[in-house]
């Protein structure tokens, strides 16, 4: 099992740098008041309440109009289900993810909820519509109640506690001092990445959308933290549809279908065991990692021994 929580490394090298500048969408918007590349159409509704079926139609799109970053992609993402985006670094995975959000327009093809094209409806709407789990969680300078029940202002504090079980961090937060009470952020007690990211879960577990957007983390985390994690993402991922970037190993065995993007294309898609029938780029990838995995570990055995 342990072979199993190991990220993928291969698939996202030195990602993180990267993706600088992506720590949390939402809050890059409400908070740090970038302005929107995009506006809303004039009169343009709100998104209507559906089942949350996600889909881009040969998608197109680039920062600058001289270099092409999405060539193309169309997937489908029935309701309920989980998408995998898997590939290497500068592949396009986050573009994606932006594209969904609306924080781009697509160039060529689009991109629907639901069957409304995004650019039809509200921005609001469409981001009330989708919970992001980012890698790296800013939190504010305010106290874990406060941070939690962003996800839903007028909370009760019997549903933050909810979400916060259920996002494994409930026993955690009892143990502090303060309880939810706790200031937390720059001024106030540092967390740890899983303990930020459980908090990101229970603040998008109360916000209850029915699209989520999950940016695993690259790192190595220790088992345990790893399998809280990875409960609470299940927890929330039930009954969402969920794309995922996918760096972990057990998210893709679990996913619904996968996709290999490369160089702004889908070069492969499929389930696990579909695609490392293929044996194509997947399984290559799916290889190396399980080497890379089995090197660790032997290294872990060697010190440990001596
Ligand atoms: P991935 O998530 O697969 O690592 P991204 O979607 O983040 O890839 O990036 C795809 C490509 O787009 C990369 O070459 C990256 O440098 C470029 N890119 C990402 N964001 C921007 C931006 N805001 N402006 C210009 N280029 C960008």
């Amino acid at each position: 099992l342990i072979q199993i929580y190991q990220p993928l490394n291969i698939l996202g090298f030195a990602y993180r740098e990267i993706k600088q500048g992506l720590t949390d969408m939402e809050q890059m918007f409400t908070l740090l008041e970038v302005p929107a590349e995009v506006k809303d159409a004039p009169g343009a509704p709100a998104l209507a309440k559906g089942p949350g079926e996600i889909r881009f139609e040969d998608v197109r799109f680039g920062y600058r109009p001289d270099r092409e970053i999405l060539k193309g992609v169309s997937f489908t993402v029935p309701p309920g289900r989980m998408l995998a985006i898997v590939g290497p670094t500068g592949a396009g995975k986050s573009t994606i993810s932006r594209l969904l959000f609306r924080f781009y327009d697509a160039t060529g093809g689009r991109v629907t909820v639901d069957g409304e094209d995004v650019r039809g409806v509200t921005q609001a709407s469409l981001r009330q519509a989708i919970g992001v789990v980012p890698q790296d969680t800013v939190l504010f300078n305010d106290t874990i109640r406060y941070n939690i029940a962003y996800g839903r202002p007028g909370a009760t504090e019997a549903e933050i506690e909810d979400a916060a079980r259920h996002a494994q961090v409930h026993d955690f937060v009892m143990r502090l001092p303060e309880g939810y009470a706790t200031r937390v952020g720059e001024r106030g007690l540092k967390l740890s990445g899983g303990e930020k990211q459980r908090v990101a879960i229970a603040r998008t577990i109360l916000k209850d959308p029915r699209i989520l957007i999950l940016d695993e983390a690259t790192s190595a985390l220790d088992t345990r933290t790893e399998q809280e994690i990875q409960a609470a993402l299940r927890d929330v991922s039930r009954n969402r549809t969920t794309l995922v970037i996918a760096h972990r190993l057990s998210t893709v065995v679990e996913a619904d279908e996968i996709i290999v993007l490369q160089d702004g294309r889908i070069a492969e898609r499929g389930t696990h065991a579909t695609l490392i029938a293929a044996d194509g780029l997947y399984a290559e990838m799916w290889r190396r990692q399980a080497q890379a995995v089995a090197a660790a570990e032997a290294a872990a055995r060697a010190q440990a021994e001596a």
